[in-house]
């Protein structure tokens, strides 16, 4: 039924227990953070999107795991958006799932620095009132992207960081787990990998969720554990607002995935918005300029998903490939890896 480059979820089959034990650990729309609204549902609109993406690649990596994970969170994810579940909670919940499934480099999965040690980085950004979260470095949290929503939650600071950080995020609500948790938490020293050769890395993995509700709020998460064999201590571009994540309600809502340096120094979530509220680009333009006219150039791997204000998605990446895929209120769950899907179907012309 799967495909390995580009599949249609067909909610049959295995497909149909995966939904359902996703759906069981998800409780229905409330996401781990316990913070799902104690607000009305949104019902304003018929129009909701999400898109997600499991780390874009320089080389082929096995997939097989990833995407029905990718594809049943989706299923999941559209049924919430259509019963009215806000986008802040959906995409929290989609990327708890991805941490959670230790088949991506996000959360149980994620990859170790050069010390053998997994240090986690993950942020959430609400474009309804432009709030954010984020957690740098954390080293014993199991939902990192439940702590940045509780960091967002708690309305103080955006960003904590290292063991400080931590025991805030913990105090907060976050779950503590030993490190033994962690799959590729190995204590083994690995040299460190200078960043001209980081793109020698195929496997990224990190995780990202955009989403727009039937209110009309749009919300990104991202969550990862950085670069292989990271120098220990180093923060990427996945929870840092305007790099590696972006959210606002007047234009889109985006998640990166990519070489992170390259992403902070040219803001590339920020930018590609501002390309749309200042420079009126439509959404499939702003990210193909960030990812081509951008990163390119110099030789910086990357990908991008987003979706605007109008339930537009687009998927690029200007390397081998990307884990991604999305849904909308009229298009049933896509995934693909390498080839396929790159956009939603204009909404114009459905
Ligand atoms: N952007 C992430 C980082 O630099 C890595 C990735 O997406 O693969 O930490």
């Amino acid at each position: 039924m799967l495909g390995p480059r580009l599949m249609y979820l067909d909610p049959g089959g295995d497909m149909k227990r995966i939904i359902a034990a996703l759906a069981a650990a998800a409780a229905c729309a409330v996401p781990a953070s316990g913070l799902a609204a104690a607000m009305p549902a949104c019902h304003a609109h018929s129009v909701f999107a999400i898109a997600v993406h499991g780390g874009e690649i320089t080389a082929k990596v096995d997939g097989s795991k990833r995407l029905p994970i990718m594809a049943a969170a989706l299923a999941l994810a559209r049924q919430q958006l259509s019963h009215g579940a806000r986008s802040i909670d959906v995409v929290e919940e989609v990327v708890r799932i991805f941490e959670d499934s230790g088949a991506f480099n996000a959360g149980r999965g994620a990859i170790a620095d050069s010390v053998g040690l997994v240090e986690t980085d993950a942020a959430v950004m609400d474009g309804n009132g432009m709030r954010a979260g984020a957690v740098g470095s954390m080293t014993n949290l199991k939902n990192p992207i439940v702590a940045a929503r509780l960091v967002m939650h708690a309305n103080r600071h955006v960003l904590m960081v290292g063991d400080r950080g931590q025991a805030y995020a913990i105090r907060l609500g976050a779950v503590q787990v030993p490190r033994s948790y962690f799959i590729y938490n190995h204590d083994v020293t690995r040299p460190a990998v200078p960043m001209h050769d980081a793109t020698d890395h195929a496997e990224h993995g990190t995780v990202g969720a955009v989403a727009l509700d039937r209110c009309g709020h749009l919300s990104a998460a991202t969550s990862t554990g950085g670069y292989d064999a990271k120098i220990p201590g180093r923060v990427g571009d996945s929870p840092l607002v305007g790099d590696g994540v972006y959210a606002a309600d007047d234009t889109a809502a985006f998640s990166g995935t990519g070489w992170g340096e390259y992403y902070i120094r040219y803001n590339i979530t920020k930018d590609a918005a501002d390309r749309m509220r200042y420079g009126h680009e439509t959404l499939d333009r702003a990210m193909q300029d960030e990812l081509f006219r951008i990163l390119k150039p110099l030789h910086a791997d990357g990908g991008l998903i987003g979706v605007d204000r109008k339930g537009n998605v687009g998927l690029y990446y200007n390397s081998v490939g990307m884990f991604r895929g999305y849904a909308t209120d009229r298009e049933a769950p896509v995934v693909a890896e390498y080839t396929g899907i790159t956009h939603s179907k204009p909404r114009s012309a459905q």
